[in-house]
């Protein structure tokens, strides 16, 4: 699941990349993932893109026509949706939510294999509607989340640490394979919960939460580029590495669960 580093990159590539690009035509060929008429994706033609922008799990991608944004794309990837930047391809793969022609050549698309994303198409001002986005608290990443911010926040926020920090009522932008390597650099155990924490504790953790998004922005920097559509994870130090050893401490990690998976040190990371 793209979470905020890969998806501020993605952001960061298609603002340098297609900003300022014109629409010739936009069509939603599985339009089950488009919440919009086909006549509304068909009205984005003659736009021009603006530059992309990340919040929460989201992308943002307004269509500006005479100086000012007329629609705005939300696109939430889920699992496994996934913008391509294309030249000139006329196949379009099965499961193409979304695909944009700029004029002079080159293609944006959404293709999903999970088919459990959800793209809205929206008036600038409509963003409120998307369900989830009117409740959401600020970005992991948003200067404004001083530590004391995060202090007051965390008060009002209880249960266990990993469902903590995926909720995006608390911090935004965090999803299963990040919460691990944050709880990891801090130390502190994925099943704890909040209402055991010391207030060092409490440092320790936004510290982390900073730090390990921060390192992983820089790195899927310098990894995803050109090509948006692949999501690198090779570097993380736990997530879903149950079996290695600890890289702090050399003892076994420990995983469970299925599919969303929580990757841990026992000895690193104990449970009070
Ligand atoms: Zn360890």
């Amino acid at each position: 699941m793209p979470e905020l580093p890969d998806l501020t990159v993605v952001a960061e590539e298609l603002a340098k990349r297609a900003a300022g690009r014109i629409v010739l035509e936009a069509t939603a060929p599985a339009p089950i993932l488009v919440r919009a008429t086909p006549e509304e994706v068909a009205s984005l033609a003659g736009t021009g893109l603006g530059a992309a922008r990340r919040r929460g799990k989201f992308l943002l991608l307004p269509f500006d026509r005479d100086g000012r944004t007329e629609r705005m794309l939300a696109a939430n990837p889920m699992l496994a949706g996934r913008f391509w930047l294309l030249g000139d391809s006329p196949k379009v793969r099965a499961r193409t939510g979304l695909r944009i022609r700029f004029e002079g050549g080159g293609e944006l698309r959404y293709v999903d294999r999970e088919m459990l994303g959800k793209l809205y198409l929206v008036a600038p001002d409509g963003l409120d509607a998307i369900p989830g986005w009117s409740e959401m608290g600020p970005d992991a990443d948003d200067p404004e989340l001083t530590l004391e911010r995060f202090r007051e926040r965390i008060r009002r926020h209880p249960g266990e640490l990993k469902s903590l920090l995926r909720n995006s009522r608390f911090v935004a932008g965090i999803g299963n394979a990040y919460s691990d390597e944050i709880l990891w650099e801090a130390q502190l155990a994925p099943l704890r919960r909040r209402s055991t924490l010391h207030p060092d504790e409490v440092d320790r953790l936004y510290t982390a939460m900073r730090t390990v998004l921060a390192d992983a922005t820089e790195r899927v920097r310098n990894l995803v580029p050109p090509n948006i559509e692949v999501q690198h994870r090779e570097f993380l130090k736990v997530h879903l590495r149950g079996g290695e050893d600890c890289p702090r401490c050399g003892r076994t990690l420990r995983q469970i669960g299925g599919d969303e998976a929580t990757t841990f040190c026992r000895s690193c990371q104990p449970p009070f």
